[in-house]
């Protein structure tokens, strides 16, 4: 499984749609400062469910959305869709690429779609769980995440390992049923 492809509307600086693909094996992004190299690692955490505006270097959720410079209009919604390759089966779906997509406008509304299906946030992080891909996870380690992990709580590096172990399913299961 790797990720395919980016597609981005109107989140943070990219107000035209933006598609990147990306081959698998490593691919480097670079440009000046300010290009917009740490948006596309948002837009990778905030389709994958990040919450948290604060994580996402703003103060609102509504921070994602392109807000306008001195030339240009803003807009009033902000999309991201992602594409994994799972032609080797590690998720487990019956599609061969996977499509996860949020949408959020100024209005509040927001949106998760799986495959083209609205579905809750849970559906993406069921799907997620154990792949190391996902908000809490760790495919995504920006700067500051090492500091992080090594002066984290015992509970918190746990969750990482347990990920890493592939046990995260069972917990959450687990953790469902006992509620019931
Ligand atoms: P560096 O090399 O300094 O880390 P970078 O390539 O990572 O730079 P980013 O942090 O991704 O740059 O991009 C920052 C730019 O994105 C800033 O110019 C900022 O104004 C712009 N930006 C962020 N959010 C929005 C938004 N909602 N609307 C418009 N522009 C935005
Ligand atoms: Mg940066």
């Amino acid at each position: 499984m790797y990720l395919k492809r980016l597609e981005l509307y109107g989140f943070k600086s990219f107000a035209d749609r933006t598609r990147l693909e990306f081959a698998p094996g490593i691919t480097a992004i670079v440009g000046p400062n300010g290009s917009g190299k740490s948006n596309l690692v948002d837009a990778v955490r905030w389709v994958l469910g990040e919450q948290s505006a604060r994580q996402l270097r703003g103060s609102k959720m509504e921070d994602v959305i392109f807000a306008g410079t001195a030339t240009r209009k803003g807009v009033g919604l902000a999309e991201v869709v992602l594409v994994l390759d799972n032609e080797d089966g590690a998720l487990p779906i019956d599609y061969s690429e996977v499509t996860v997509a949020r949408r959020v406008d100024r209005a509040g509304g927001s949106d998760y779609l799986l495959n083209g299906q609205r579905v809750r946030l849970r559906d993406v992080q069921e799907l997620l769980y154990d792949t190391a891909i996902g908000r809490e996870a760790y495919s995504v380690v920006g700067q500051g995440k090492i500091d992080e992990i090594l002066s984290a709580r015992d509970e918190d590096r746990r969750g990482l390992l347990e990920e890493a172990a592939g046990i995260v399913r069972f917990k959450m299961r687990k953790k469902e049923a006992l509620r019931r």
